[in-house]
């Protein structure tokens, strides 16, 4: 059965959300955004407010959110700021990996940390020489008893400056590439060190650093399924938050379109509000339809994975859509609002350069376009 309308449930979430980002997202985004402020206050109301860790399972104390809840979240917080809305995200992407592959009292120790106070995770797979091939990882964890010794560096790491959990992914087996690797959970008191922080083109509300280890010694307990299982862990876990990605393209796509046609009602040229001109009203059309055929895909994605089908493909298809008709549709708005969409004045030129790590970030468009082909040339 196919439906498109949303359950009473979810529409009084998306409501719930939707006021907190015009609250308490909306009118700092342009500050933070000048400034590279990191949204702490902002992370720790949604925190308060059960909108972070919106997939933590009801019995550990979280939200229990589908991954379309998680959508119907994510395009909200894009609308407002996907800076923020990466940092708010940023968490669920570092407990994913636990929530789906972690045993019993791994989920009873760490989600419950997260549920019980505010506190910040981060997921830290790049490095400097393995970006989109993953699997060239240096860092390695080597077992000594009953402790894995954890020696390297990581990257981009979103919240790195401010997590006290890291999901870290290290070689095992070092010779065995992919299958060496392994997942595991680290305490930032067991030594991890913060590095050098990235100053950004956009979505400057986040934080990026680098991540370094230097004899990090873990309990053997702490590694996420069993050894030569980390590359699986990563990949798995990218599959399924690829749908909320994909959601924040859509909001921040949504966002320009919004501003595109308030400013187009009311500029008045040649006599007439820019929206009587077809050649506005042709780009508001495509606008729209990128908008909407975004969120189409993006929740079929999400409803997938909801039902436990497999979606590598359309979560693929999804991010790759999304983050592409974010990055267009960001453009015309810009385009649309002339000199005033260059001037910070104006939302659009910040939703123009949030808008480009939606092509990079979770897998870059080149890798997702590899995924999908791989996937299609399958189905025969
Ligand atoms: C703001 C920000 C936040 C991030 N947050 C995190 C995080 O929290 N945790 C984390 O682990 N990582 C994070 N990342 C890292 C991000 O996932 C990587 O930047 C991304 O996967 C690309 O890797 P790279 O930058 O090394 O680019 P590269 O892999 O060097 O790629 C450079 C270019 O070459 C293309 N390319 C590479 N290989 C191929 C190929 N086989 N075929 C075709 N084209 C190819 C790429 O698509 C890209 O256009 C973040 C990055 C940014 C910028």
């Amino acid at each position: 059965m196919i439906g498109f309308t949303l359950s009473e449930e979810q529409e009084a979430l998306r409501a719930r959300v939707r006021e907190f980002a015009e609250k308490e997202m909306k009118p700092k985004a342009r500050e933070y955004d000048e400034n590279g402020t990191y949204c702490m206050d902002v992370m720790r109301s949604a925190f308060e407010q059960k909108i972070m860790n919106d997939s933590i399972p009801k019995i550990y104390g979280g939200p229990g959110h589908s991954n379309l809840e998680s959508a119907i979240i994510t395009e909200e917080l894009g609308a407002a700021c996907m800076g923020m809305g990466t940092s708010i995200m940023a968490n669920s992407l570092a407990l994913a990996p636990i929530i789906l592959f972690g045993n019993d009292a791994q989920k009873e120790k760490y989600l419950r940390w997260h549920t019980r106070e505010f506190r910040i995770a981060a997921f830290c797979l790049t490095e400097r020489e393995a970006g989109s091939d993953a699997s060239a990882a240096k860092t390695v964890a080597l077992r000594e008893g009953d402790e894995y010794v954890i020696n390297g560096a990581k990257c981009f790491t979103t919240n790195g400056g401010y997590a006290d959990l890291f999901v870290v992914f290290a070689s095992t087996a070092p010779s065995k590439g992919p299958l060496g690797m392994s997942a595991f959970i680290v305490e930032k008191s067991m030594g991890v060190e913060v590095g050098k922080a990235e100053n950004k083109m956009g979505q400057r509300a986040s934080n990026q650093t680098e991540m370094h280890f230097k004899n990090v010694r873990v309990p053997a307990e702490n590694i996420i399924g069993r050894e030569g299982h980390g590359f699986k862990v990563a990949m798995g876990t990218l599959d399924r938050t690829r749908a909320g990605t994909a959601a924040g393209a859509v909001g921040i796509a949504r966002r320009a379109l919004e501003e595109a046609v308030a400013y187009a009602n009311t500029r008045i040229q040649f006599g007439a509000p820019l929206t009587k001109q077809q050649a506005i009203q042709f780009k508001l059309a495509d606008m729209a339809t990128k908008v909407e055929a975004a969120r189409l895909l993006t929740w079929q994605a999400a409803w997938l994975a909801d039902n436990n089908i497999r979606q590598s493909k359309e979560s693929a298809m999804a991010k790759c859509f999304a983050g592409d008709i974010a990055m267009q549709v960001t453009t015309e708005a810009v385009q649309i609002l002339g000199g005033n969409g260059y001037s910070k004045e104006y939302p659009v030129e910040k939703l123009m350069r949030d808008a480009k790590l939606m092509q990079i970030y979770e897998g870059t468009q080149e890798i997702q376009r590899l995924v999908i082909a791989r996937e299609v040339a399958k189905a025969r």
